[in-house]
Formats: structure tokens, sequence, C-alpha cells
């Protein structure tokens, strides 16, 4: 998504000798490595899509995942994108040198630039969970986002570990499919009711002779996200409260045995963790071939999964919904910057970057949805074509010639970051749960801000928080 896009802006900006590297065999991104059933995005496809590219065929609200990969190809194909990209092999490595960024690929291949935009990505690189005897398992076992498609469900003993948004959406996409169903939960998740309505042939027409009815649509959305936004920072807001209640009622009256109902209740605030969209979840988990099993897991064996409770779950499949290392970024490619520092020593406690762009001493190398940056509930479409915007003025600058080197300052991310941790103290994420939006001290990974007050950073950057050289 977000090289596709570095590609249309560049090209627009009449740029026209850049390459995008790609490690896969196409387009697509998380859209081309999550094939489980079920895949979706919660953030409705008319804000899921760039502002210039807007889609009048989207087939429902939130449509699925093939389609969403569909669109990012066409797009890519229409603004001759494909050309500017070599697929199936991937940067191991960036050194700057002299000046400039020397690129070595797994193939061997090299090349020099002078400025590298990083699009690669957060959550891409699978969390396998440390569970005694995993390998031993008899049966299929893959992770969510490397699902295979040779291991026929239908009709199957199937197990999914994990309760966030990739393991709701499996659980109501498979239920009805397989034999049974055993969906291992560690923590009780908030689930939002929501509804999924296709659009209709003459809403597509309508969007499609007007591209105004679509932005409208789509507004609309931008709206309601920045709301929840504005709500998501302050943990006492009445929009959390609000929130809370939607969830509780949904659990209250979706749920009908008082039993189940409490072992689904959670014990932490609404939103704190990613907040689960799922107008189906309840419905599937309640079906008399699926059971929620709330013992912890004590090992993996060759014919299931056993529990504290001495008892085994036997299994043919077993699916591991159990998330992504959300620290690499760019990882694990070795970056090099100036004087021969390594980003992996730079990132040695965690990662970090001013405005989630730019690190001291790695000059000219910008990433897309970086560290510490907005993703909790946006359209990161949205987010990664204001921080190119934000880039392209960097870029601008070095082909103008005024500066040869442009990295943020050690002050400027050391006051940013002291702020975004104070800030961070008060949000939905801080009030006490287990997430992937934190960090290993526990602080929330991400903007805390207002959404606005990322778009206003975002116009334009401040040079005074630069170390502008040449
Ligand atoms: P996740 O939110 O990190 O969830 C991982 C799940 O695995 C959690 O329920 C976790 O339990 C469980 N888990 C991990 N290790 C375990 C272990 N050893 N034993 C038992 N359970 C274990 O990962 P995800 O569901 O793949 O979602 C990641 C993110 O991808 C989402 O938050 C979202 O940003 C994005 N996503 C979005 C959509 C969408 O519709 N937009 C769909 C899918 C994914 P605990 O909760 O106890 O830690």
């Amino acid at each position: 998504m977000a090289g596709i896009l570095s590609a249309i802006t560049l090209k627009e900006a009449g740029f026209d000798d850049f390459t995008v590297y790609e490690k896969g065999d196409s387009f697509g991104g998380t859209w081309r490595e999550n094939t489980y059933p079920g895949l979706s995005c919660d953030v409705p496809a008319h804000l899921y899509s760039y502002s210039f590219a807007l889609n009048p065929q989207w087939s429902a609200l939130y449509p699925p995942g093939p389609e969403i990969r569909g669109y990012f190809e066409a797009v890519a194909e229409r603004y001759g994108v494909v050309g500017h990209v070599r697929f199936g092999d991937e940067v191991v490595s960036c050194v700057f040198r002299d000046g400039r960024w020397h690129l070595t690929t797994a193939a061997g291949e090299h090349d020099e630039v002078d400025v590298v935009i990083a699009a690669t990505g957060v959550l891409h690189h699978p969390k396998y969970p440390d569970i005694a005897g995993l390998d031993t398992f008899a049966g299929s076992m893959f992770h969510s986002a490397r699902w295979d498609h040779g291991v026929t469900i239908d009709g199957a003993r199937v197990g999914v570990i994990g309760t966030g948004s990739t393991a709701m959406q499996i659980v109501s996409a498979i239920v009805d499919r397989v034999r049974t169903l055993t969906l291992f939960q560690r923590t009780a998740q908030w689930v939002m009711p929501g509804i999924n309505p296709p659009y209709t042939d003459e809403e597509r027409a309508t969007f499609a002779a007007d591209r105004q009815a679509m932005e409208v649509v789509r507004q609309g959305v931008a709206d309601l996200f920045d709301h929840f936004s504005d709500g998501i920072i302050n943990a006492g807001s009445p929009e959390m409260a609000m929130i809370e209640q939607f969830c509780l009622d949904n659990l209250e009256t979706s749920v009908t045995d008082p039993v189940l109902r409490e072992r689904l209740r959670p014990d932490y605030r609404a939103a704190c963790k990613r907040l689960i969209l799922s107008p189906t979840f309840y419905q599937a988990i309640q079906k008399p071939n699926a059971e929620l099993v709330t013992e912890a897991i004590t090992g993996v064996e060759p014919g299931g999964v056993r529990t504290a409770d001495g008892q085994v779950h036997e299994l043919d499949v077993l699916v591991l919904a159990t998330g992504f290392h959300v620290d690499a970024f760019v990882r694990p490619m070795a970056v090099t910057g100036r004087g021969g520092v390594e980003l992996d020593a730079v990132w040695a406690e965690r990662p970090g970057a001013y405005l989630s762009i730019s690190v001291p001493d790695f000059p000219n190398f910008f990433m897309l949805n970086g560290p510490n940056g907005p993703v909790g509930n946006f359209s990161l479409v949205e987010v990664a074509e204001l921080q190119l915007h934000y880039i392209m003025q960097l870029v601008e600058r070095l082909r103008a010639g005024t500066n040869r080197e442009i990295s943020a300052s050690s002050r400027a991310l050391e006051d940013l970051e002291a702020a975004r941790v104070e800030a961070a103290k008060n949000t939905i994420w801080s009030t006490g749960c287990r997430s992937w939006y934190l960090d290993d001290r526990g602080v929330p990974a991400v903007w805390p801000w207002p959404f606005s007050r990322f778009r206003s950073e975002m116009e334009e950057p401040k040079w005074e928080a630069y170390e502008l050289i040449g």
C-alpha cells in the first residue's frame, strides 16, 4: 500500500529514476500475505482507499480482503507503477556511505541511491507462541498470516489460538465449515457490534457517476474516526464510556448462556486492546460445534492442545492467530547510518523515530508507518498519504540542493518522545491490559494526541527539528 503510494507520488512529482523493491512476487503487502478465511479490514473501504483513487466499486462497507488486494493491484497498474518494481528480491542491507545509500539484496544485487523511503509495513513478521511441544503436533498447523490453503478445514476439528481481530474473523468465517471449532482464549475481548451492508448496484452507479457522493461517504467515516481518535486519547472521555456501553450491551444481548457470557466478559477497559468489530463473533462461538476454552494452554501434543485442567483438545488443524512482532519495522534489514551507526544498536531498547519518519544520523532515510505512529484504529492509507506529503518536502529540499543530508536532530526526537510518553499516560491504551500497542516499558507505542494534530504536523516540516547538512 505505502510502496505503491510512494511510486505514484514520486512519478507525479517528476521523478523517474526510482525503484520499488518488493520481496514478494506481487503487490498487496498485508493483503497478499494474509489470505485467511474471513479476512477483511475494519476501516470502511471508502476511507481505506487512496484519496486520489477512490473506488466506486467497493462491494460493501467492509469488503473482503481479496477485493482490497485487487484494488491496490489495479491502482498500481493504472498509475504505471509496475515498471518501477523489482519483485521477488529482498533488500537485506542499506549502508550510508559517501553521502549515498548503498543497497544490497538477498540475491546479491547492489544499488546506490540518494534517498530511501522505507514502506515496509508494521504487521508482517508472524509471532509464533512459545508453547511447549508446539512442533510435535501431528495435524496441520500454521500461523494466520501463512494460511495453508492445501489443508482441508471442511469437516475437520480445528483449533484457533488467539482472540485478536484476526482470530475473530477466522472463527466467524469457518465455524459452519468445520466439524468442531475450539477457540483458545487467553484474554476475553470487547466486541463492538457492527453491520456490513453491501453496496447496491444503484449505489455503485451513483458513486461511479458522482465522485462527490463517494467523498461524502468517505468524509462521514473520517469524521467518525476523528471523533473516536479524540476519545481514545482520553481514557475518561464520554466517547470511551459510550463505546464500552455499546460493547457491554452487545455482550449482554447476544450471548444467551450466562456462564459463557461471563467467560467472554473482559476485565479491562473497552478499546484498551484493539477493539474488535464483529457482527458475527458472538453468534459463531455459540454454535453447537464451537467451544470456547479459557483454561490456560500447558502444551501441544501430537493429538491436540492440552490445557491446565489436564484435558487434551483433539484437533486436526491448529491455527496460530497469535499476532506479529510489531517492533521490527524495517528490520531484519541491516541499516547502517552516518559514521557506521547501526539501526539495530540505536533501536536496541526499542524503536523510535522523529514523528515516526526520521532517525538521527540516518540521513535521507524516511519511514512510512514507522515507530510510534498513528496505528490505533485509523486508516493507514490516510496516515501514509499524510506522511508522504511531509516526506516529499524533505526530498524536494534534497532535490533542490538546499541540503545534501537531512535527518532529525537527537534533541528533536528526545523532546518529542518525552512529550509523547507523558501524553500516552492519559490514553485508553494505558488503562491496564496486555496489547501489541504497548512497548517493553508498557508505554503505548502510538500517537497519543488528536488525529487533527497529526494532520497539522504533517503539513510542513519544522526545519529546526532537523540536522541539515550541506
Ligand atoms: P493480536 O491482536 O496481537 O492478537 C494475538 C492473539 O493471540 C491475542 O489474543 C493473544 O492473547 C493471543 N496469544 C498470543 N500468544 C499466545 C499464547 N502463547 N497463548 C495463548 N494466546 C496467545 O494479533 P492479530 O489478531 O493478528 O491482530 C493484529 C492486528 O492486525 C490487529 O490489532 C489489527 O491492527 C490488525 N488486523 C486488523 C484487522 C482488521 O479488520 N482491520 C484484521 C486482522 C488484523 P492476549 O490477548 O492474551 O495477549
